[in-house]
């Protein structure tokens, strides 16, 4: 085990502007970087792997031999520590000699625990996830200490910006960081700090870049996503946000970007506004899809969880979006097995679910995380009544799943198909969010194209068939009927 240095200050600009010496074992040096936890985590580590792409690195898999490894952590991932430890070990296997990176949520908050895995060289808090060039470069590596740098998130200003591009059909674009909420359960705000956004004018540059490269379906993330607006600093917050508001930015970047596709990753239900909705109903560039956390389906446990709606506006939230579009796909979170959640109140959530008109659930157990609230609340739940509410709210979601699939069979909708070649088949998803599949068909990777839902697997895929062209004025717009018509051997 090596000894810890740590160096609690910030980096300074001419210390981010020093250029990383390369490793000697080389002319193109490799960096593996795996990614844990939420879409914003993974913009996040797309661009730490083009800082180093921009350095002259070759971007490896993770199970392939390289010079750098980094791990960027999640703090809401159950077993963060496991899993850490695991990849480290797996990057040790391929190449001992490598540099071994960990950052991330989970080493901001903790960075001790992180520094005393087995072979790890380097701790890069949050505040310094986009400075590990820096960090590298700084390393004395002849030794066997574990630098921590570990900079203070509660008084970060700064928005990085990020978004990924691995995938080049859809890109993931972080809008805002931080949250000001206070949910119990939850680790974010100390790992990541206050909420704070990009600049309308640098969001709208990075979409039309990410448009000029091919990607044509943006989603829109962040931790707290429509809290847009703040900006790092401005803690003493008056009634206007300075940056305007979520509404006005997805208007923006639907009208201004070019792109073909927006979607938002997720919404807190409290920050849904009707104008959102309206918007999201009326211009054809932005997606029938909804993501909404509820956690809970009792204003009780709502309470405790210090979430900030109760279960009668997160109905109305669903039926406002159901109202406006009766297509869109609506999805939510929730967590089973909260302190103080007995049989009656989980079935109480479980009922309040069924009768909702949702789309699909993501089920989390809720696992005790230190420093929270909640972990030390009263009321634990026992570990083996936490799983078996997740199994019987689990087959709740897949039974809404495919009703929901169902509700489309016959109809045809617009699919943006993905490059990967599954069995046979492509995939991709429909305007409202329905996984597709169809026979590969290398002309269709990336494209928009129209598809008649024809038969729902049991787990809501669709299998599909595309159409004839005469059958798809409906659902384009004149910009895609043109650019589908003047190729129709595709069809
Ligand atoms: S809204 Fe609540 S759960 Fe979501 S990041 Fe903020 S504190 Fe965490």
């Amino acid at each position: 085990m090596g000894t810890l240095t740590t160096d609690f200050s910030r980096v300074s600009q001419s210390d981010a502007d020093t250029a990383f010496e390369l490793p000697e074992s080389g002319n193109e040096p490799r960096v593996a970087v795996h990614t844990l936890g939420c879409k914003l985590n993974y913009s996040e580590g797309d661009t730490i792997s083009r800082q180093f792409i921009n350095r002259g690195y070759r971007l490896v898999e993770f199970d392939n031999e390289a010079e750098v490894y980094v791990i960027n952590t999640c703090s809401v991932t159950d077993h963060a520590d496991r899993k850490c430890k695991n990849l480290v070990k797996q990057a040790r296997r391929c190449s001992p000699h490598a540099r071994v990176v960990v950052t991330g949520c989970f080493a901001q908050l903790q960075p001790g625990a992180v520094a005393q895995i087995p072979g790890v060289d380097l701790v890069v808090g949050g505040a310094d996830k986009f400075r590990i060039l820096q960090k590298l470069n700084m390393k004395d590596f002849r030794g066997s200490t574990v630098d921590i740098h570990h900079g203070e998130t509660r008084t970060l200003t700064t928005f990085e910006p990020s978004w990924s591009q691995g995938n080049r059909t859809r890109s993931f674009l972080k809008v805002q960081d931080g949250c000001d909420y206070s949910c119990t359960f939850c680790t974010i705000p100390g790992a990541r700090g206050a909420s704070r956004s990009g600049d309308p004018e640098d969001l709208l540059r990075q979409a039309r870049d990410l448009v000029a490269s091919g990607v044509r379906e943006i989603v829109l993330t962040g931790v707290n996503t429509g809290d847009y607006g703040w900006k790092g600093g401005d803690l003493n917050r008056g009634p206007v946000r300075p940056l305007g508001n979520f509404g006005d930015l997805m208007e923006r970047l639907a009208d201004e970007s070019g792109v073909e596709r927006l979607r938002i990753s997720s919404i807190e239900p409290n920050l849904l506004t009707d104008r959102i909705i309206q918007l999201m109903a009326s211009h054809p560039r932005i997606m029938p899809h909804v993501h909404m956390p509820l956690q809970s389906g009792c204003d009780l446990l709502l309470a405790r969880m210090k979430r900030r709606y109760r279960s009668a506006a997160y109905a109305n939230r669903v039926q406002a979006v159901r109202s406006a579009m009766p297509h869109a796909c609506i999805g939510l979170d929730v967590i089973v097995g909260f302190p103080g959640e007995t049989d009656r109140i989980f079935t109480e959530t479980h009922d309040f679910i069924n009768e909702l008109d949702v789309s699909y659930l993501h089920v989390f157990t809720y696992s005790e995380r230190p420093g929270t609230e909640a972990a030390e609340m009263k009321g634990r739940v026992p570990n083996g009544r936490r799983s078996d509410r997740n199994r019987l709210l689990t087959h709740l979601g897949q039974r809404k799943r495919v009703d929901f699939a169902q509700t489309h069979l016959g109809s045809v909708r617009p699919v943006l198909f993905e490059q990967e070649r599954k069995g046979g088949l492509m995939q991709g998803y429909t305007d409202n969010y329905l996984r597709v599949a169809v026979p590969y068909d290398p002309l269709w990777v990336n494209r928009i194209m129209p598809i008649e839902l024809s038969s729902v697997e049991s787990d809501g895929s669709i299998l599909c068939e595309a159409v004839p062209v005469d059958r798809f004025e409906a659902v384009f717009t004149p910009t895609h009927r043109i650019e589908y018509l003047s190729d129709q051997k595709l069809f």
